[in-house]
């Protein structure tokens, strides 16, 4: 197994998946997205080590199956928004203030 960027990656998923993501269109493949979220959530609480892998798998494809239909390349803006330090605070490790849960 070759290791690759997120930016080939992304490119691999568009090669394999397109014409069926193309055909299920943007908001049925987030409700994929979502689904395959939840199931790495199950999978944490209650699946062995090998099934969080595969769901962390899933979990990316599909991000990557959504960004590629719309046209967004997600290592530049994951790079762009992550460069090193904390977006909000500007440091890195990160200063702002813990929070436990999303709001
Ligand atoms: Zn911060």
């Amino acid at each position: 197994m070759e290791l690759m960027n997120i930016k080939d990656f992304q490119d691999m998923m568009k090669k394999i998946y397109i014409h069926h993501d193309s055909k299920r269109g943007i908001k049925a493949t987030y409700e994929w997205l979502k689904s395959e979220v939840e199931e790495l959530g199950e999978a944490i609480e209650k699946g062995g080590r090998d099934e969080v892998k595969l769901e962390f798998a899933d979990v990316l494809a599909w991000l990557c199956s959504l960004a590629n239909l719309l046209n967004v390349n997600l290592e530049e803006v994951a790079l762009r928004r992550y460069s090193g330090k904390c977006p909000k605070c500007k440091s890195a490790p990160c200063t702002c203030s813990f929070r436990e849960r999303p709001r």
